[in-house]
């Protein structure tokens, strides 16, 4: 199953011998994972093939290993196939909302209308719930008992066997009373492979209510089938989204996640037990983090980061060093540093930097508030000016710069003696052979 990607990494991070061969292995143990837990074969293959094309043909950043990249590789390419770098969005755009609840007999409707309610409610919205199953016997009474437990608006007609009626009034009743949120729970009697019928229903009801948002309830047991189930609605209500429900209980829930992806729909929620609580937004790039083993995870992508910021800076120090420094550059650079945090660690960070620190500590030590002024300074400036830094020599240019960035004369004059004392450093630079040789390589 899923579970088994993390000791893939595990044992990758491990191994020992040639690069490529530690390569195939790690793959293999990939693809066995996700077949285990039901991810379309072919959806398999096409990832690790670009894995492994990755792997092979990509230089890590200097000070990563070849193996964490391809962890690194390994987890953009999973964020790929759960659905993408994009974040769902649940805050209804406006109020009221109504949403419909759509699913097969046992899929987890109900129980996910009461975990809605519960998220919604701690958000602060006032939530409805409308019971709109009439055939299956008890559905009223467990509505209304999860509707008292999370604190939601409930609206039902124990005696009537009008599910689109019921909806409707639930809908207008539940406005009525205020609420922000309404939630339309509805039957799913027809069984897998009956999904005509239900879409049928689904849109009488759909036609009844005029739902913002039709939600389709899929139980991760489902697994690959759950493509076809996906496309079909999908198609059929542009305004789709889905939850995936039972995560907890399956080794199939990769399948129904990639699956899902695959149709282009938006994955919303996912539920991960019985519970009102055991519920959450699916984040694909969250969710692939827990899989391989957040913490660590975590710590090596923002080194890998970290690291692929240092290299644009050096990018940028060699421009410098080989051709004009100007403004633009100065404001290119200071970006980056920003970024990157003080000056100081950043050139530690750079082999032969170090030991140049002494000779320029005041460079190394401007703080972020200083570059934050400098930066509005540089923005007051004429390209004319950005592009010669001497025309500064003239009071006149610092007293209007001053005045445009709205601040003091001995700001701007302080920003000039950086761009001189950045100068100075660059013309040491180019006369060290290492650092040149260095910044060759880089290309
Ligand atoms: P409906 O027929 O679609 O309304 O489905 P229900 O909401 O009545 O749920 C059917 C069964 O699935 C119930 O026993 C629920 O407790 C259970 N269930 C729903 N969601 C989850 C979940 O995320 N995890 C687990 N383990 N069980 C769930
Ligand atoms: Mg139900």
């Amino acid at each position: 199953g899923l579970d088994d990607l993390r000791k893939a990494v595990g044992r990758l991070l491990k191994r020992s011998g040639p690069y490529e061969a530690i390569v195939k292995e790690y793959i293999r143990d990939i693809q066995r994972a996700l077949i285990s837990a039901d991810v379309n074969v072919r959806l398999v293959f096409d990832l690790t093939k670009r894995i492994r094309e990755r792997a092979l043909r990509e230089q890590p950043p200097p000070g990563v290993s070849r193996r964490e990249w391809l962890v690194k590789v390994t987890y953009d390419e999973l964020v790929k196939l759960f659905g993408g770098d994009d974040e769902p969005e649940v805050k209804p755009p406006y109020t009221p909302y109504v949403i419909m609840m759509v699913g097969v007999q046992g899929s987890g409707k109900t129980t996910t209308v009461g975990k809605l309610a519960k998220f919604y409610r701690s958000m602060g919205y006032k939530v409805g719930v409308v019971a709109a199953d009439t055939y299956r016997p008890g559905a009223y009474e467990q509505l209304r008992q999860l509707a008292d437990r999370v604190g939601a608006m409930f609206y039902g007609e124990p005696d009537s066997k009008d599910p689109v009626s019921i909806a409707r009034r639930g809908v207008e009743e539940l406005k009525k009373r205020g609420a922000d949120i309404i939630i339309v729970d509805t039957a799913g009697r027809h069984g897998y492979g009956e999904e005509e019928a239900l879409l049928k229903e689904m849109q009488d009801i759909a036609a009844a209510v005029k739902p913002d948002e039709v939600m389709l309830v899929i139980d991760a047991a489902m697994g690959q089938k759950s493509y076809d189930l996906a496309k079909r609605f999908h198609e059929a209500t542009p305004i789709g989204s889905i939850v995936v429900t039972k995560m907890d209980g399956t080794a199939k829930g990769g399948g129904a996640l990639s699956a899902v992806a695959a149709t282009g729909a938006r994955i919303k929620f996912i539920g991960t037990g019985e519970d009102v609580d055991e519920f959450e937004v699916f984040r694909p790039r969250r969710f692939v983090a827990r899989l391989l083993g957040m913490g660590d995870l975590e710590s090596l992508l923002e080194r890998i980061e970290r690291l692929q910021g240092v290299e644009e800076f050096e990018k940028t120090v060699a421009e410098m060093v080989a051709g004009k420094i100007t403004f633009r550059v100065l404001y290119r650079q200071l970006e980056q540093m920003r970024k990157l945090g003080p000056f100081r660690k950043v050139l530690q960070m750079i082999p032969g930097f170090s030991t140049m620190l002494d000779s320029f500590d005041e460079a190394a030590k401007v703080s972020e508030e200083k570059m934050r002024k400098w930066m509005s300074i540089m923005n007051s400036m004429t390209y004319d000016e950005l592009d010669n830094p001497e025309l500064l020599e003239q009071r006149s240019r610092v007293k209007r710069i001053a005045i445009g960035a709205g601040v003091e004369v001995s700001d701007v004059r302080e920003l000039y003696n950086y761009y001189k004392t950045v100068k100075r450093m660059m013309r040491q630079l180019r006369k060290r052979k290492d650092i040149l040789e260095r910044f060759a390589k880089m290309g």
